[in-house]
């Protein structure tokens, strides 16, 4: 499934200002419909996010946010990696706004006509972080693709949007040139489970039903677990 590409100034506007969206709810009984459902700025939900202050009443905050500590770092991390890039981005075009939301709004005028890699990474990350009511799919066990971290992969079906909150990489289903697909992601999901590659072998079942070493997985599981050293080492020394 695609759908059509976004400018940077649509996904600043939902970054910055409430939006309307059509949504297909699906009711208990499997039928649907359409309704048209407005968020507040993606920004303030972030915003609101790091604050605890969420607009569900405490009593459901315990049983329903169980994993609320690690989404609460995760808007702050994100607040503070679209305020940076951003700055950066507006130096770039001779922008100097200490407000990030006014910065936003100017950079649009200047990057918003085309699709932008980093403004939509900006915009699919703070969708997968503010959807407190259904937490994102972590897959365990399945290393990023790009940065090799484990933990760190967000996916979401319903948005067809996968999110790394180690290296900010994302992954959607837009078959967008700059942005790798979703299905590649999934697939990668998939064999990393199969495979177990984050554990130290993966014992497959022969004929005669006698353990074997798998081998097509051996290399990947190798080389991850040397780059997890390296990290391991790298934090012993205090890098
Ligand atoms: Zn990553
Ligand atoms: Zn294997």
């Amino acid at each position: 499934m695609t759908r059509p590409e976004l400018l940077a100034a649509d996904h600043i506007r939902e970054l910055v200002q409430s939006h309307t969206n059509t949504e297909r709810i699906t009711r208990d009984d499997g039928t649907t419909s359409i309704h048209a459902v407005t968020h507040p700025p993606l920004l303030d939900q972030l915003q609101q996010a790091t604050t605890g202050s969420s607009n569900l009443s405490d009593d459901n905050a315990g049983t329903r946010f169980g994993s609320k500590p690690a989404g609460h770092l995760e808007a702050l991390d994100l607040l503070a990696r679209i305020d940076r890039q951003s700055a950066a981005l507006g130096d770039v075009h001779g922008i100097d706004e200490p407000h990030l939301t006014k910065r936003l709004i100017r950079l649009s005028g200047f990057i918003g006509h085309r699709p932008d890699r980093q403004v939509k990474a900006w915009w699919s990350a703070a969708r997968v972080i503010t959807h407190w009511d259904s937490p994102a799919y972590r897959p365990h066990g399945t290393p990023c693709p790009a940065c090799w971290d484990t933990g760190t992969l967000r996916i979401r079906i319903d948005e067809e949007i996968g999110h790394c909150t180690g290296c900010g990489e994302t992954w959607d289903a837009t078959g967008s040139p700059d942005t790798p697909p979703l299905g590649l992601l999934a697939q990668h999901v998939r064999w990393c489970s199969d495979h177990e590659v984050t554990k130290p072998r993966h014992w497959l079942l022969d004929d005669g039903g006698f353990p074997v070493e798998c081998t097509e997985c051996l290399d990947f599981r190798e080389a991850w677990a040397s780059w997890r050293a390296g990290q391991t080492e790298a934090v012993a020394r205090g890098a």
